[in-house]
């Protein structure tokens, strides 16, 4: 556990401390590396926070008047975990009310969910997002197609989507079968439309900075650091994972958020170290629990995005231990989803970290929604 101090800096603290500290902590709070390798300063809306590692402890009697003010005392403390669900719910209270504002205009965006095949937990995602988009006043339609649907035909498909005027929205869920060409599908979808915001239109769009459809989950990273209150300007964020869906985009809406952004792969070197300098970790590399507590700096914020599955009692013991959630999950279900983070030992170093299951997860479902809404409003200027 890290030793947290908390309390305000009090005024025998030397002046130039105090202004760097105020300075660097409003609105809101953050992190970042104090005076020391392992000396970190967190500052919350209610005052001034002091976290420490263990060895900078000893740094008590060196600074006397800012660690050791009576009545203020080290806890151990761990990571704020991020509420991702609650993050998620909040999203869809805001675009609900937006929709209830167009159904006095007569006006009702719709979005479309394109499924071929059967596969089990891609037919239980379209049934989540069809749901959610019903739940909260959206046209819903979810369109089922056979696995042995060519190319040619789900084009057919996605271009009647893509002249219905009541749909503002069109996903094509992923991943499809092999003969399908999913470059061709993802293309021809009405960039407008894009709700998935995979179309390479839309990802110039990104990258030159211009308003446009993100893609779901980087996108859903975002909102959980900016309403976490995480100062992301200036910051040194690590994205692990260069995919289309999520490491690109994430990485460049990070820069475009004024991050320093280091993008890492399957090929770069000395990973661990790598990741050690960041500020922010994003990770997506589909590898479970791969990002130990070694790898994180300490007050560092870790977003997970991995989603991995883990049916291996062993599995589950070496990770978790006797956690009886996780363990009364996989009781449950035979598995459980685990993270691309090892959060039992990076709770310990990071300042705030998302939970798997959660944390990014309930926000992609949020964002979609958020996208499809954006979208409805830019077609029809509204
Ligand atoms: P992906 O397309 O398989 O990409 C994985 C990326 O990780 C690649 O860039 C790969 O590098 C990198 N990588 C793989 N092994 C690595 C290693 N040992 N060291 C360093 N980098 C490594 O996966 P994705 O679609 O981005 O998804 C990543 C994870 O996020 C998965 O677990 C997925 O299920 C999850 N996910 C969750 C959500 C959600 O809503 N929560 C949404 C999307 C994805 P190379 O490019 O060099 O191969």
């Amino acid at each position: 556990m890290m030793k947290l101090w908390e309390g305000t800096i009090p005024l025998l603290a030397e002046e130039g401390w105090r202004d760097s500290l105020i300075e660097d902590g409003a609105p809101g709070w953050s992190a970042r590396r104090y005076c020391s390798a392992d000396l970190l300063l967190r500052l919350r809306p209610i005052g001034l926070a002091l976290r420490a590692t263990p060895s900078a402890l000893s740094l008590r009697s060196a600074h006397p008047p800012l660690l050791c003010e009576e009545g203020h005392k080290f806890h151990d403390v761990a990571a704020t975990f991020i509420n991702g669900t609650k993050i998620a719910e909040d999203i869809k209270r805001e675009v609900a009310s937006e929709l209830e504002n167009l159904k006095h205009r007569g006006i009702q965006p719709g979005l479309a969910v394109v499924l071929v095949g059967d596969d089990a937990a891609s037919s239980a995602y379209v049934n989540m997002k069809a749901k959610t988009c019903e739940q909260l006043g959206f046209y819903s339609r979810k369109l089922m197609m056979p696995s042995s649907l060519s190319t040619d035909q789900l084009l057919c498909e996605v271009r009647k989507l893509n002249q219905d005027d009541a749909i503002d929205g069109i996903l094509v869920q992923l991943p499809l079968p092999k003969h399908v060409n999913k470059h061709a599908i993802l293309e021809s979808v009405d960039p407008q439309k894009d709700v998935d915001g995979f179309h390479s239109a839309n990802v110039g769009s990104l990258v030159l900075g211009h308003e446009t459809l993100v893609a779901c989950t980087p996108l859903g990273v975002m909102e959980v650091l900016r309403r976490s209150g995480v100062k992301i300007e200036g910051a040194n964020a690590i994205v692990l994972g260069r995919s289309d869906d999520v490491g690109k985009p994430q990485a460049i809406l990070l820069m475009h958020a004024n991050a320093t952004v280091t993008i890492c792969h399957s090929k770069t070197r000395n990973l661990p170290d790598v990741v050690r300098q960041a500020d922010i970790v994003v990770a997506a590399i589909g590898k479970t629990a791969m990002v130990t507590r070694d790898w994180v700096k300490p007050g560092a914020v870790v977003i997970d995005v991995g989603t991995n599955k883990v049916s291996d009692r062993a599995e589950v013991q070496r990770l978790f231990g006797d956690d009886p959630t996780r363990w009364k999950d996989f009781e449950k279900r035979g598995y459980i989803w685990v993270g691309d983070v090892d959060e039992r030992g990076v709770k310990e170093v990071a300042s705030m970290m998302t939970p798997v299951p959660g944390g990014v997860g309930p926000m992609t479902i949020a964002t979609l929604m958020k996208n499809t809404l954006k979208a409805a409003r830019t077609r029809r200027a509204v």
